[in-house]
């Protein structure tokens, strides 16, 4: 079973095909630019393993229909295709980061499903419509392929009331569905059972906080394999300090910049999510350009760690006061999974809570899924990789043999 997973954006696509025998990647790539004057096709044939070879197309790809003519022609190419028609595709998951509360699990999609999408373009204004045009166009070039919608929000949705309601007046509830919905969820979800498998628990029983720390970052409190609490929102701005988000902010804040700088709630919401986070205080976005100017004295460098740090460190104290019982803390995406100091900041001072690293394990370079507590840490420290297009290929599979 080959299956092509598409994360659609509004100028660009990114997709992998897998075949699900032995879940081995056959070929993936981005599609960027789609729309602008020049536009790129970036695609790599059996990517990380000692074949990998890599094609690259810059021409103008006006359309994401026309950036899709292109993939399907790499992927089915006679001289460096992986598959020999599109009809060897069995079906295609396509990543959706908003699923409000229409959708509490992966589905079929059907013109109900695309139509309760646009319905919740209020809700993802910057994703869904880009998700809505990879789907419309995988549907017309693969008709009667199955198609699968895979939710970032869906492993969020077991959080209890407490835990997803603002103390806002309750008609927005009702009336715009305003509450936390939590995004990062099929990579929460992935770790998750990859942390219960490693831990050699079955995930039902199994407590964790996850620490997905990439560009953008969130933590997740998970009871019995499932997601009790998480520190992002209605939108992926809130909780954690990310590379250009803000994270927690009095939301006082705001108004007060439309007062004192006459700002409008569009340039507002331009800074709080792209100017701010370690850009906002350091000017600089990544976490390896921080270390860099940390070591060359920079102060502000310095600061914004500090306040990653901090803050991760209040997210996981109350995780605890969540969870009661943890198994594990789980670190993964490109920060948790690469940068030891990320580590040591995010767990530091936490051992009367039962979290101590092993620093020698912690400065280890190796990959895969590890342990680096103490072995006298009552609360195991695990960094396990990330794979979101994996767990869209599972859940995909997964779906096609319940139907
Ligand atoms: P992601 O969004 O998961 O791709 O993660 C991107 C973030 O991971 C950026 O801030 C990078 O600086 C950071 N990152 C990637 N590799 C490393 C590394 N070796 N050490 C520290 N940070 C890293």
């Amino acid at each position: 079973m080959d299956i092509l997973v598409i994360n659609s954006g509004s100028s660009s696509i990114k997709y992998q095909l897998l075949d699900m025998s032995d879940e081995r990647v056959l070929c993936s790539g981005t599609v960027e630019r789609i729309g602008e004057a020049m536009g790129v096709l970036n695609h790599k044939i059996a990517p990380g393993a000692p074949g990998e070879d890599k094609i690259t197309l810059t021409e103008p790809i006006p359309s994401h229909e026309a950036g899709m003519h292109l993939v399907i022609g790499l992927i089915t190419d006679a001289e460096h295709g992986v598959v020999k028609s599109k009809a060897d595709i069995t079906a295609i998951g396509h990543r959706v980061v908003q699923g409000g509360d229409l959708f509490d699990q992966s589905c079929l999609v059907d013109d109900t499903v695309v139509a309760g999408l646009e319905k919740l373009i209020p809700l993802a204004p910057v994703h869904n419509p880009g998700h809505l045009a990879g789907i419309r166009v995988a549907r017309e070039l693969f008709p009667g392929t199955p198609q699968v919608a895979v939710f970032d929000t869906v492993f969020h949705q077991t959080m209890p009331p407490r835990a997803y309601m603002y103390a806002l007046p309750y008609e927005l509830y009702e009336e715009l569905k305003v509450r936390r919905y939590g995004f990062h969820g099929t990579s929460h979800g992935y770790v998750t059972k990859e942390a219960a498998k490693f831990l050699g628990k079955p995930v039902e029983e199994t407590n964790l906080i996850t620490l997905h720390l990439g560009n953008g970052s969130s933590m997740c409190a998970v009871k019995g394999g499932h997601s009790v609490d998480t520190t992002m929102g209605i939108t992926p701005l809130e909780g954690l300090i990310m590379g250009t988000r803000s994270g927690d902010v009095d939301p006082a804040v705001y108004p007060l910049l439309a007062q004192a700088r006459g700002m409008s709630i569009q340039q507002i919401d331009d800074m709080v999510n792209k100017q701010s986070g370690f850009k906002g205080i350091c000017g600089m976005n990544d976490m390896r350009d921080i270390h860099d100017a940390v070591a060359a004295g920079d102060a502000r460098a310095k600061l914004a760690l500090d306040m990653f740090g901090y803050r991760n460190r209040k997210y996981v104290g109350s995780y605890v006061a969540v969870l009661g019982r943890v198994d594990a803390l789980v670190f993964t995406a490109g920060i948790g999974e690469n940068d030891p100091v990320a580590r040591v900041l995010s767990c530091r001072g936490m051992e009367h809570l039962g979290i101590k690293l092993d620093h020698e394990r912690n400065q280890a370079t190796e990959r895969g899924a590890r342990d680096i507590a103490a072995p006298d840490s009552a609360v195991r420290v695990l960094v396990i990789p990330t794979n979101e297009e994996l767990e869209i290929a599972r859940q995909t599979a997964g779906l096609l043999r319940d139907n």
